[in-house]
């Protein structure tokens, strides 16, 4: 096929399109110029081979590799390249007699170099987050139109990415019934269900035995520690909020905090990326007892010490402390240092009916302050979860769509 194309054409037609070029490097690796002048790409053969796209290798319709990786051979040699100007791809022959042929589109995309692979990790894995102070709230806390989030796939989008970069975001103009929660995850994907069930309404219980009608201050905290798989996004639906002078949530970005820990306490900042707390719950909800029980640092990193998520919660923090008896007391001092430095950064604001409140709940930390619930001030949120598998994925799937070339 490659032949025959270059067959039809003049010899001065091929050096006029001529730009495409490729070549075999220490035997095993394939170089790629897309084009003239251009910086040449280089490809691992081991890795082309392993992503050949040919009908034998690769299931196209789901996308899945089928290779036979039992007989799977490391030392695969490329053995000849030809490029093809027309269709604008690189076409290998294999040591193992099979041939594979790559877009240059596909490739491009692929590229091993450093800057690509940090803008597609940027760009399209997961967006970078931006770190903030609590007095930088209200520049980056924005607001989205509920109904334009329901009905307009650019904002749906504008809102998940601002919620990814900067973990909060707020939608106004929401409906004042019970079903915006479950809507607006519906929207995304799909509640994530706990312990607690799906929806899940946040109400001083009536009565004269619950604390003479006082909600007392929720300290800042993130929701179920105590889970392995950790709800990733709260929901909070303002339905009705009290007149009284409290009643305002409380948020502050902990990776701030951790960030800090880090540069002025770097000892404080180890400990508490070291140091495994027992986290746990223990209860029934609709007649089932649960006890859960999770181990995790208070900020957990991956390996290349990026903050993953933190971990905070002074009740469901379990009296057991499964550690040496010597890092007790240094963690505890440690804990009270990021505890005190999260309440000093703390951001206090006051939903008002039909908002929306979102926020990142394994990087945030949340809290409420006291209010005085009576039957003339009462107070309503309906809330959820959502997990972030299902927002990046949707967040990917939008910006496929909407901002073609981002991948
Ligand atoms: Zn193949």
């Amino acid at each position: 096929m490659w032949v025959q194309r270059l067959l039809g054409r003049s010899p001065g037609e091929l050096r006029l399109c001529r730009q495409i070029s490729a070549r075999i490097v220490n035997e095993s690796n394939v170089e790629v110029r897309p084009e003239k002048e251009a910086k040449p790409l280089t490809f691992p053969g081991v890795w082309l081979r392993d992503n050949c796209l040919c009908e034998e290798c690769f299931h196209g319709s789901s996308k899945s590799r089928k290779l036979d990786w039992d007989k799977f051979d490391t030392r695969i040699r490329p053995v000849s390249l030809q490029t093809d100007e027309l269709a604008q791809e690189v076409s290998v022959k294999w040591s193992d007699a099979h041939e594979s042929r790559f877009s240059l589109g596909w490739l491009k995309d692929r590229s091993f170099e450093g800057r690509r692979q940090e803008e597609y990790l940027r760009e399209f894995y997961r967006p970078a987050t931006r770190h903030w102070a609590g007095a930088e709230f209200q520049q980056v806390a924005q607001h989205f139109s509920y109904d334009e989030v329901m009905s307009k796939d650019s904002v749906l989008m504008q809102w998940l990415q601002a919620l990814a970069v900067y973990g909060v975001a707020l939608l106004r103009g929401a409906p004042l019934d019970e079903g915006v929660v479950r809507r607006l995850a519906e929207r995304v994907g799909f509640i994530r269900r706990t312990t607690y069930g799906e929806e899940f309404v946040v109400q001083a219980k009536p009565g004269a035995q619950n604390f003479a009608y006082l909600s007392l201050p929720l300290p800042l905290h993130t929701d179920l520690p105590y889970y392995e798989y950790k709800p990733s996004v709260n929901i909070l639906h303002c339905v009705v909020q009290t007149e009284s002078a409290g009643g305002s949530n409380m948020l502050v970005d902990g990776f701030h905090i951790a960030d800090i820990l880090r540069r002025d306490h770097p000892a404080d900042f180890e400990r508490l990326c070291r140091v495994v707390v027992d986290w746990n719950d223990i209860g029934s909800e609709d007649g089932r007892e649960f006890h859960n029980i999770w181990r995790a640092p208070v900020i957990c990193l991956d390996a290349a010490g990026r903050y993953t998520r933190v971990n905070h919660s002074v009740p469901q923090r379990d009296s057991h402390f499964n550690v040496p008896l010597e890092e007790v007391l240094p963690w505890y001092e440690s804990y009270a240092r990021f505890v005190r430095l999260a309440i000093a950064d703390s951001h206090a604001f006051k939903t008002r009916p039909g908002d929306v409140l979102t926020f990142n709940n394994i990087r945030l930390l949340h809290g409420r302050t006291g209010y005085d619930d009576s039957e003339a001030s009462p107070r309503y949120i309906v809330g959820a979860y959502l997990d972030w598998d299902i927002i990046y994925s949707r967040l990917r799937v939008l910006k496929k769509r909407l901002e073609p070339g981002c991948q």
